[in-house]
């Protein structure tokens, strides 16, 4: 079963400007946040009180935020992609905050483990790495609360990389992607400890991915929007003008 009308805001954290996403079930309030990677108190702020500075892009509900009849924001759970320090290094500070559970492949369980010392590498002090408390299984569709999210294990990117399907009734689906695919471009694949491997990436971006809807929307954890029709038609790396197996080359962002 899907949403309607989904809220879907987009928050640009850190200094990769690695995209949050908060989804909300208007009819509920139920909320959950994918990727929570840096700006903890910032998301913080506005997913309770839409205080302090939003997000960076919103398709939020035209009759305006509270105050309109919305119920407020129940944080269900924090789910990620993968385990690249920019999407969970600050998983600690929100975890201690909404007290629910962070779900992740088991395949970067040990690249979460080098979280602090991958940031370092870009002059950022991090907390002590935090554990998943729930496993994502390959094809498995879970709900939180009003939500239901489907799981894509998409390797390549990295070992346990992931691409999260958000069914929607009323207008088109959205996929969250993480790394694994952007908008004319692919996750990198030699990144240190991290398992890339482009053939594997090719092989799950064509195999989970281009199965969905053309319409598809596409959040990629780095740059714009885009959709699963437009990669599949014009991404150099991995469209149809690449061939089956792909045309190798390095993606653009960690
Ligand atoms: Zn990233
Ligand atoms: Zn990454």
């Amino acid at each position: 079963m899907g949403l309607t009308r989904p809220w879907i805001e987009h928050f640009f954290v850190g200094p990769l400007q690695m995209r949050c996403s908060v989804v909300t079930d208007i009819a509920t309030g139920d909320t959950i946040i994918i990727d929570g990677g840096d700006e903890p108190e910032r998301l913080i702020a506005w997913i309770d009180a839409y205080e302090g500075r939003g997000p960076d892009w919103t398709t939020g509900p035209e009759d305006g935020h509270e105050g309109n009849g919305l119920p407020s924001r129940n944080v269900i759970a924090l789910v990620n992609t993968h385990a690249h320090f920019d999407h969970s290094g600050f998983i600690p500070a929100l975890k201690a905050h909404y007290g629910v559970d962070w779900y992740l492949h088991p395949d970067d369980t040990f690249l979460q483990t080098l979280a602090q010392q991958s940031g370092r590498r870009y002059g950022l002090t991090l907390p002590e790495p935090a554990e998943a408390d729930q496993a994502f299984e390959a094809g498995q569709t879970y709900r939180f609360g009003s939500i239901d999210l489907q799981v894509l294990h998409t390797p390549g990117h990295t070992l346990g990389g992931c691409c999260l399907v958000l069914p929607v009734d009323d207008g088109p689906d959205h996929v969250f992607v993480g790394d694994t695919l952007f908008a004319g471009s692919v996750g990198r694949t030699d990144i240190a400890n991290s398992g890339g491997d482009f053939e594997l990436l090719a092989r799950s971006i064509h195999t989970q991915l281009w199965p969905l809807d053309d319409d598809t929307v596409v959040h990629p954890g780095h740059g714009p929007l885009t959709t699963i029709g437009h990669e599949k038609r014009t991404n150099p790396f991995v469209g149809d003008a690449a061939g089956p197996g792909g045309t190798f080359g390095f993606g653009k962002y960690a």
